[in-house]
């Protein structure tokens, strides 16, 4: 179930999908191959929902613990400066702000980076390597692709899009709700 700004919201059972679906709350994105009869009619049975009303998540924030993993998974296990994407063994932790020059371990002062950006890189803030960004690190308040595909044991492949969904982690955003 997605929520109505189609971020991955939860597992819901199909008999849950169904009766949201009746109750209006919710509308089908996609369909899976399996249906359900009813006295009446054929149903086939949401493989992808969408809340009609937005549910805000800032109730249930959690911290996202800052951890290797979860920088790659924020990142989307792509280099932040040569925008390519790597399978973990690949890439790196780097200091956007070097130890030597002040910068912290901190959610907003590390980013994913592949070996040779990252060594190209060496001690410099990425104004004095020349070497931009392609987006601000910042403390993510939640990572789905973590916390969804961990409670199945295979992700189902029309989920998958959605998971890969830009989740909305930037400052601006939360700075605009409530
Ligand atoms: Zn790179």
């Amino acid at each position: 179930m997605l929520n109505a700004t189609f971020e991955p919201l939860q597992i819901v059972s199909w008999q849950r999908a169904l009766q949201l679906l009746f109750q209006g709350k919710v509308e089908v994105i996609e369909e899976s191959e399996k249906e359900v009869r009813t006295v009446r009619l054929t149903i086939r049975v949401p493989a992808v929902l969408r809340l009609l009303d937005y549910v805000p998540l800032k109730k249930k924030k959690h911290v996202v613990r800052f951890s290797r993993t979860n920088v790659f998974i924020r990142d989307k296990h792509k280099c932040q400066y040569c925008g390519n994407t790597f399978q973990k063994n690949h890439l790196t932790l780097d200091h956007v702000t070097p130890v030597v020059q002040g910068g912290d371990k901190a959610w907003e002062n590390i980013v994913t980076a592949c070996k040779p950006c990252n060594q190209r890189k060496g001690g410099r803030t990425p104004q004095q390597a020349k070497m931009a960004l392609i987006r601000k690190a910042t403390r993510p308040h939640w990572l789905p692709t973590t916390s969804i595909s961990f409670s199945v044991s295979k992700t189902p492949d029309r989920w998958k899009i959605y998971l890969k969904l830009d989740t909305g982690y930037s400052d601006s955003e939360d700075d605009n709700s409530d």
